[in-house]
């Protein structure tokens, strides 16, 4: 079972991850009073569907030259005039198939201007029975053509489980992504939070594409992605499918 990115980042939130501020809306005249709760002047306004790949699909219903599944707006105008167009329509990822999915809800986000785009998952690996970071200076990419293609940049960080994320862990990490300086100091509380989130809301997967370095130094989660074991359901009776 999959949750949608702003309920992904909505959990993330509580463990204290560093996450833009957004509000989800399901119709259009929704817009304009969404994106007056947030700072400006650049705004997200992002597909809400149960695939990746938004921001390069194309909607069915709209010429083939019109944006995809995640624009950028700079204007609370703007924000309205994209939401008007993606919502109700249906967009086609190379995740989701032909048929694509139709969109009915939208997250429209606080905008960042983005320095490096990283990938951040975590999984158990089963080989060891241990959770394992997975990363990549690689971001905002096909993960599966990264490693396909340049295999040695992604690194694979165990976690042992008795003693959590350690100092050394977060070194390798933050070696592994290239982060240094304000990136690595967040990087210090950013990973042993995301092992902490992905252990107690029993996650089999934690996949963040991508984590970003902002301009002013600073580590934000940008998409989010959280795929639960269909017996771990039970536990999240607030998270509907
Ligand atoms: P996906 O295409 O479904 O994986 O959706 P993402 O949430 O990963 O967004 C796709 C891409 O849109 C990202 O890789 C970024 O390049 C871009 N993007 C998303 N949010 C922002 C933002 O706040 N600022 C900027 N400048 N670009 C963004
Ligand atoms: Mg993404």
């Amino acid at each position: 079972m999959n949750i949608h990115e702003y309920q992904a980042k909505q959990v993330l939130k509580a463990f204290g991850a560093p996450v833009a501020e957004g509000v989800a809306i399901t119709s259009a005249d929704q817009a304009e009073a969404a994106a007056k709760q947030l700072p400006g002047p650049l705004y997200v306004v992002k597909s809400q569907i149960h695939a990746g790949g938004r921001g390069k699909g194309k909607f069915k219903e709209l010429p083939a030259d019109a944006k995809g599944g995640v624009r950028l707006a700079f204007s609370i105008e703007d924000v309205v005039k994209n939401a008007k167009e993606m919502l109700g329509n249906t967009l086609v990822t190379a995740q989701t198939g032909e048929a694509g999915k139709q969109v009915n809800r939208l997250y429209i986000e606080d905008g960042a201007d983005i320095a490096r785009e990283l990938y951040c998952s975590l999984l158990v690996d089963r080989s060891v029975g241990q959770t394992a970071f997975v990363v990549s200076t690689e971001g905002g990419m096909d993960i599966e053509a990264v490693a396909h293609d340049t295999p040695e940049k992604i690194k694979s960080v165990v976690i042992d489980p008795a003693a959590g994320v350690t100092d050394a862990d977060v070194a390798a990490i933050n070696d592994a992504l290239a982060l240094t300086g304000e990136a690595a100091e967040d990087g210090k509380s950013l990973f042993p939070i995301l092992y902490k989130a992905f252990v107690e809301k029993d996650m089999s997967m934690l996949e963040i594409n991508p984590l970003i370095v902002m301009e002013n130094g600073h580590l934000r989660v940008l998409d989010a992605k959280v795929s639960f074991d269909g017996n771990a359901l039970f536990r999240h009776p607030d998270i509907k499918e």
